[in-house]
């Protein structure tokens, strides 16, 4: 498996077309539900993918990153297949192949890609240059497809060509997020309503807190714990793990086998937070929304069994140092920490988090402010 590369000059962007951006994602809550039909939150960082991308008559995919490995990546658009394409560029090339595997007749293009998206940081990069290749391509070749149906794209562009059986999360707050407010997604029909998010006027900050850290189990167990909860599902004769609210829970825990139970009543419970958490925030009751993040964490620690000792020690640090709430964000085994605390309290918890990182001997984690940012668009 390996790349026709040629190694060119790092060239400048292509003289362009166009620009896009599409952003990274914090969840604020609804972890592990998307692959359950269930209900999710996000955010869009300002943290963002750029391309520059001119199309190509000759069918030639020439894809260069900032982050990359300094080499001009060349495909033929026509022989793209999974598994063909190894590296950062099997993630914009999976685009291509998608669409054209879905019979849009696109072709090839000079792309230049640039991000300030954190990589392997439960951040949403991988979603990031999906999504800012979708948005190029739907404009550049005239698609007319809507983010919903991007985002479709880009996630089937990760599951069949990269390999990575995600959910629709990630693609979808890239693609259809918007600046001031979270999405409220079902990711049953893809249903999502903005939900006003004003975390500075209410003196309230979200810290982001990086832990740097990854292990290596991530993959095998999304992979395991997906397959348990259709299993559960099955047995429970549910179309999906959404089909059970926290009233029919007791009664379905005890049909289940042991190993199931916790997987179950993570994924119900967590949608209920979703569900609580959007109410809180119609309200304008933001700081509300601290235990129920604070509890997301505990769910995902002790029932579902996705957190690790630095996410662990990260939202105990904060919540101790006087965070309204804290919990890990994304898949788990690392990745990142999200924590609501006041204004004032800001350089406190990050502070404090800094210290336990660094009495447990782990690396410093990398801590910043979001604020909800725009979804994917064109910006030149
Ligand atoms: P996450 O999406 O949480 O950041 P993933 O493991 O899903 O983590 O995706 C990270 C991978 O995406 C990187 O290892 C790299 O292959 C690719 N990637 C993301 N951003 C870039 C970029 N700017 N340039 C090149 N590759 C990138
Ligand atoms: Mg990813």
């Amino acid at each position: 498996m390996t790349n026709p590369v040629r190694t060119l000059d790092p060239t400048a962007p292509p003289a362009p077309s166009g620009v896009w951006t599409a952003p990274g994602r914090v969840n604020l809550i609804g972890e592990h539900t998307d692959y359950n039909d269930g209900f999710v939150l996000p955010i869009a960082l300002p943290q963002a993918a750029r391309a520059t991308v001119r199309p190509r008559s000759d069918g030639l995919l020439r894809l260069y990153s900032e982050q990359g490995d300094g080499t001009t990546v060349e495909l033929d658009v026509t022989a793209l297949t999974p598994g063909g394409v190894d590296g950062w560029a099997r993630y914009p090339a999976a685009v291509v192949w998608t669409l054209r595997e879905a019979g849009h007749r696109v072709g090839g293009a000079d792309v230049h890609i640039d991000s300030d998206v954190p990589t392997g940081a439960g951040l949403s990069s991988s979603a990031a240059i999906e999504c800012v290749l979708a948005a190029a391509y739907n404009d550049l070749y005239d698609l007319g497809l809507d983010g919903p149906e991007l985002a479709r794209i880009a996630q089937r562009a990760e599951n069949a060509f990269v390999g990575v059986p995600c959910g629709i999360m990630d693609q979808m707050a890239s693609m259809c997020c918007r600046e001031g407010g979270a999405l409220f997604l079902d990711t049953r029909d893809l249903s999502a309503r903005h939900v006003p998010l004003d975390l500075l006027g209410a003196g309230l900050r979200l810290l982001v807190v990086d832990t740097r850290v990854k292990h290596d189990l991530a993959d095998g167990a999304y992979a395991r714990l997906r397959a348990g909860c259709e299993r559960a599902a099955a047995l429970l004769g549910l179309p999906a793990l959404r089909d059970l609210g926290p009233a029919g829970l007791p009664a379905a825990l005890d049909r289940l086998p042991d190993e199931l139970r916790p997987l179950v009543r993570h994924v119900v419970g967590e949608n209920a937070r979703v569900e609580q958490a959007v109410a809180l925030l119609d309200a304008g009751d933001l700081r509300a929304l601290g235990p129920i993040l604070t509890a997301g964490h505990a769910s995902l620690r002790d029932d579902y069994g996705v957190s690790c000792p630095e996410t662990d020690l990260a939202v105990t640090a904060a919540v101790d140092a006087g965070a309204l709430g804290a919990r890990m964000t994304g898949g788990g085994f690392g990745g990142s920490v999200i924590a609501l605390v006041d204004a004032a309290a800001a350089p406190t918890v990050t502070a404090a988090v800094e210290t336990a990182f660094r009495q447990a001997g782990h690396t410093a984690p990398r801590t910043f402010a979001a604020v909800p940012a725009a979804g994917a668009r064109r910006t030149f």
